[in-house]
């Protein structure tokens, strides 16, 4: 490939999630001429769904951050935090200023449901919760209270699990995890005693992941039951996850609850049908399901309520459009062949294909959209390029810096050696962040 100045290929990567830094990575390894990678972010911290959606403690796979941070640390990528696209910069000066674009933004918000009761107060999606917990800037503190004794958590996927299993462990089971310090607080004030994991299909329809199930069942805290008549399945020829998940389901269902603090509760073929109150949620109402014969489900007419303070959304996540982005409705994605959107634009990760599959599965997915980038630009006409920094200093725009980002991590560590717990400490809010990076002026 050659870079159509005749100098380095720039490229800007817009998100600085796994999707993003991965596709950082294939572009320094996969291009042929030297090429400068800018990983765009508009928060001041990296690392996008490793640090704001991993689960505090799932400690291993956190530590996927000390490999992306390895990229950001290769002399081909920069890291600029604090940039939104659509405010301190557009597509048009991306397109000014780089060969070639990729969007990596992920998929921020939760999907509905469209039931009634869905926006009341208590109603809450589980994104927020589960920002609330990874002490992301958006969500504050005290966003929850945790003061309803039963919680239902519609969803049987791996967030869902993940929410459960922060709801029923004890702020002392956190205490050495990276959990604000104001966070575990009300953690610890938890007033939650049941909570209810609604699936709206059988155990073998469940998505969450056979090893994340299995902790649920190591709870200290927690009972775990499930109804031995919700657990039955029909026919026994599962995949190999699938039939761990239904052996492991139908164990829970055989054994008593052993007396513990708090319940979860493992439902299937129950659909939410209406969250239940008049100022805030007094109860959801579900309607048990079936599967029809054309393998659709359907209701049965008879109906249960579960007298929950709070419903936690779990029913997946969406994309969102980026201003002057091509974006499909339908699907929640941007349109793109193998990574390509429009000329010198891209696209990778979930805003390409859904959300979908285990970080991993963004490396393979960054690869391929990266090979599509290189062999376009290989055979394209020079583009007359502004330097970036140049366009953000006549703004008056400062962006946060990979040196910046560190003097937060260390501020985090420093926290935590302060209230003797564990590695870090989430600072709350941007503006803790910019201080400890000396940036108290930024917003
Ligand atoms: P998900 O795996 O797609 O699960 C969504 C769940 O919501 C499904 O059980 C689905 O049931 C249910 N649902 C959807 N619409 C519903 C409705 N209207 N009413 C009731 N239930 C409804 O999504 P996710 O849990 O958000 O996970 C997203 C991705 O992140 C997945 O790939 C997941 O594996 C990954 N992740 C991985 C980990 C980990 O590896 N530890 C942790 C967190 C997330 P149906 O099947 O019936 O539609």
């Amino acid at each position: 490939m050659a870079s159509p100045r005749g100098g380095n290929v720039r490229v800007a990567v817009v998100g600085s999630g796994p999707a993003g830094i991965y596709t950082a990575e294939a572009l320094v390894k996969q291009a042929a001429e030297p090429v400068e990678v800018d990983v765009i972010e508009r928060l001041p911290t990296p690392y996008g769904l490793v640090r704001y959606g991993v689960a505090p403690d799932h400690t291993s796979i956190k530590s996927i951050a000390n490999y992306l941070r390895r990229v950001l640390e290769l002399p081909q990528v920069r890291f600029l935090g604090g940039l939104t696209l659509g405010e301190e910069l557009s597509v048009a000066d991306l397109l000014g200023s780089y060969d070639a674009v990729v969007y990596c933004t992920g998929a921020m918000v939760d999907r509905h449901m469209g039931i009634p009761g869905e926006d009341l107060p208590g109603s809450v999606a589980a994104t927020d919760f589960v920002n609330w917990y990874c002490g992301h800037p958006d969500v504050s503190p005290d966003r929850f209270t945790l003061d309803s004794p039963e919680v239902a958590v519609i969803g049987v996927g791996n967030v869902a699990v993940d929410v459960v299993r922060i709801l029923a462990k004890t702020a002392e089971e956190l205490s050495s995890t990276d959990v604000p310090h104001e966070v575990l607080e009300r953690l610890a004030g938890s007033q939650v005693k049941a909570i209810h994991m609604i699936g709206r299909r059988g155990a073998q329809h469940a998505k969450f992941t056979l090893k994340e199930l299995r902790e649920l069942g190591e709870l200290a805290n927690a009972d775990v039951c499930v109804r031995p008549e919700e657990a039955v399945v029909l026919g026994g020829d599962f995949p190999r996850q699938i039939r761990g998940n239904i052996d492991v389901l139908q164990s829970w269902a055989a054994r008593p609850p052993q007396g513990r603090p708090r319940r979860l509760d493992v439902r299937f073929w129950m659909k939410p049908v209406e969250i239940l109150g008049e100022e805030r949620v007094e109860g959801l109402r579900l309607e048990r399901t079936r599967l029809s014969e054309d393998g659709r489900v359907v209701g049965t007419g008879e109906f249960e309520t579960l007298p929950v303070g709070m419903v936690l959304r779990s029913v997946g996540y969406q994309s969102v459009p980026l201003p002057g982005v091509p974006f499909d409705e339908s699907t929640m994605t941007v349109p793109n062949q193998a990574g390509r959107v429009r000329d010198r634009e891209y696209v990778a990760g979930w805003l390409k294909r859904g959300p979908t599959g285990v970080i991993g599965t963004n490396k393979s997915d960054a690869t391929e959209t990266v090979r599509t980038l290189l062999a376009d630009l290989s055979d394209r006409p020079p583009v007359r390029l502004t330097p970036i920094d140049e366009l953000l200093a006549g703004r008056g725009v400062r962006p946060i810096g990979y040196h910046d980002w560190r003097r937060i991590e260390d501020a985090e560590a420093e926290l935590a050696r302060t209230l003797g717990r564990g590695e870090r400490v989430k600072l709350v809010g941007l503006q803790a962040m910019l201080d400890a990076c000396g940036r108290p002026d930024s917003r």
